[in-house]
């Protein structure tokens, strides 16, 4: 493992402060969803018209606690690596991940030639259907 200890300490301190942001976001969206109920969104006399911003505005908030869900059980998986002596190897290729991509992106599981690959492959507008 190429980390130092103390790189490791750094890491695993990153990664708790944005647990905590991350967990505290979710409480507040939760806190939100529960005041903005559906009724206070489209007010007492709801058109087709105020129904359909309140679903919006719902589905909105719903992708932002799935984002941050995401990212706190990617953020947990990490930990976990860094406790079993796992964390900083690709799982794609088994080479160790730079200390500098792990500094920006404490829960990457992939090397950064591994994670182009991976985007190449699955993201970005999808070829012709023909
Ligand atoms: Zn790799």
């Amino acid at each position: 493992m190429a980390l130092t200890p103390g790189q490791t300490e750094q890491l695993l301190r990153m990664i708790e402060s944005r647990r905590q942001v991350l967990q505290a976001e979710l409480h507040e969206g939760i806190d939100r969803a529960r005041e903005d109920s559906f009724g206070d969104l489209a007010g007492p006399a709801p058109d087709a018209g105020d129904e359909s911003v309140a679903t919006l505005i719902g589905d909105i908030d719903h992708a932002d606690v799935s984002r941050d869900m995401a990212e706190l059980r990617a953020l947990d998986a990490a930990r976990g690596r860094l406790q079993d002596g796992s964390y900083g190897v690709c799982a794609d290729c088994g080479s160790e991940i730079e200390y500098a991509r792990l500094k920006a992106a404490p829960a990457a599981f992939r090397c950064i030639g591994c994670q182009r690959l991976h985007e190449k492959t699955y993201a970005g507008p999808s070829g012709p259907s023909l």
